[in-house]
C-alpha cells in the first residue's frame, strides 16, 4: 500500500512516502481503505519523538474513516463496502474495562493507531467490531474521520461530568478546538456554559459556539467571576482542558458536590491539591480520555442530524503530510487539518 511513513523522529521534513506491506486483518478484524485521516496535535508530538512506545518506522494517524474492503469470518456486523469511522485505538474486547464500556482506556488490545498499530497516513488500516461505527451516507467520510477526536473528546468529558440540563459548566481553554466543540455540545445538552479564555477578543466566537458567559482570565484566575455568575454557589462541573495552569481556580469555581473533569494539560507538570477541599466539599475529580464507541455513535448521530459539525481548516493530499504538520505548527489549527487519500489507486507518489 501507499503510505506516508515516519522513518525517524524529527521535524515535518522527516516523512517519507513509500510502498509498504498493508496490515493483515485477523479473523475477527477487517481491512479498511482509508478515505481521510485527521492530523492531530498528538501527531506533532509523536513525530517529534515524545511517545516512547511508537515503533519506527511508523505510519501515523488515529483520526480515520474509510470503507471496509475485507471482513474476517468472525466479523458479523460489517461487510465489504460499509462506510465506517473508528475510535483512536483497537481495544481487546474482553478485559474488565472493555466489558464496562470503557474500551477507550483498554491497553490489552492491538493498540493505538499510529503507535502500536499502523495508522491512517497509510492507505489501509485494520479495525474491528469493537472500535468501528457505521457512517450514514449523509455524513462525508472526511468529516467522519475527525469526529472521534474533535467532538468525541468533549462529548466523553461532558458525559464523565454527569451533569443535568440547566446545570452550569465551566469550560477552560474554551477557544481551542476541544473547547469550542465542548461549548457546542454543552448548549445542545441544555447546559449553561461559562467559557474561560486567557485572551480577550474571542468573546463573540465563544458565544457563537455556545457559551452563555465568557470570562477572560489572562492570569488564570476566574473562580471569583464564576461564583458571581452563579449566585455565589459555583459551577456544577468544570471541563478542565488547560490543566495545570487553571486547576487551582477551577477547583475553587466548583459548587459543593461539584465535579472536575480533567481532559487536557497544556503545561505538563503537577498541581497542588488540598485534600480538605475535595473532602469537605465532596468534589469529584475524574479523568477523561478519548471517546468510546458509544460516544462516537452519539456524535455521528448528532452530525447526521445537522446539530453539530467539526470545523475543517484545510485538506491536503496524504503525501503532503509534512505540509499539514507545518501548517499546524505555524499557526495552531483553528479547525481540523485533513489528509486525503485518493479515491482510486492512482499514480504512486
Ligand atoms: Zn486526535
Ligand atoms: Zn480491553
Amino acid at each position: 500500500m501507499r503510505a506516508v511513513t515516519l522513518p525517524r523522529f524529527g521535524g515535518p521534513e522527516v516523512f517519507a512516502c513509500e510502498d509498504v506491506a498493508p496490515p493483515r486483518p485477523a479473523a475477527d478484524q477487517m481491512l479498511l481503505h482509508v478515505a481521510a485521516c485527521g492530523v492531530c496535535g498528538h501527531d506533532l508530538l509523536n513525530r517529534a519523538g515524545h511517545f516512547p512506545h511508537t515503533r519506527l518506522p511508523a505510519v501515523m494517524g488515529h483520526e480515520i474513516a474509510g470503507t471496509v474492503v475485507e471482513a474476517g469470518p468472525l466479523v458479523s456486523r460489517f461487510k465489504a463496502g460499509d462506510r465506517v469511522a473508528v475510535i483512536q485505538r483497537m481495544p481487546c474486547g474482553i478485559c474488565h474495562l472493555c466489558r464496562e464500556g470503557r474500551e477507550n482506556v483498554c491497553v490489552s488490545g492491538p493498540g493505538f493507531y499510529g503507535e502500536g498499530i499502523s495508522g491512517g497516513y497509510g492507505e489501509f488500516v485494520i479495525a474491528s467490531e469493537r472500535n468501528a461505527v457505521r457512517v450514514p451516507d449523509g455524513v462525508p467520510l472526511d468529516i467522519a474521520a475527525v469526529l472521534s477526536c474533535a467532538i468525541g473528546t468533549g462529548y466523553h468529558a461532558l458525559r464523565r461530568a454527569a451533569l443535568r440540563a440547566g446545570d452550569t459548566v465551566v469550560v477552560t481553554a474554551a477557544s481551542g478546538g476541544v473547547g469550542l466543540h465542548t461549548l457546542k455540545l454543552a448548549r445542545l445538552m441544555g447546559l449553561r456554559a461559562i467559557a474561560i479564555s486567557s485572551s480577550a477578543g474571542k468573546g463573540d466566537r465563544l458565544r457563537e459556539a455556545g457559551a452563555a458567559e465568557v470570562v477572560v482570565a489572562p492570569d488564570f484566575s476566574f473562580h471569583a467571576q464564576v461564583r458571581a455568575l452563579t449566585d455565589g454557589l459555583g459551577a456544577a462541573g468544570v471541563i478542565e482542558i488547560a490543566g495545570a495552569p487553571t486547576f487551582a481556580s477551577s477547583i475553587r469555581a466548583l459548587r459543593l458536590g461539584g465535579r472536575m473533569v480533567m481532559v487536557g494539560n497544556v503545561a505538563p507538570g503537577s498541581v497542588a491539591l488540598n485534600p480538605a477541599i475535595s473532602i469537605l466539599r465532596e468534589i469529584d475529580i475524574v479523568g477523561s480520555g478519548h471517546a468510546t464507541v458509544s460516544d462516537l455513535e452519539a456524535v455521528i448521530a448528532l452530525v447526521s442530524r445537522g446539530e453539530i459539525m467539526p470545523e475543517i481548516a484545510a485538506r491536503f493530499p496524504v503525501e503532503q503530510a509534512g505540509d499539514a504538520h507545518r501548517l499546524m505548527e505555524q499557526r495552531g489549527a483553528t479547525g481540523r487539518v485533513l489528509l486525503m487519500h485518493p479515491e482510486a489507486e492512482v499514480a504512486p507518489c
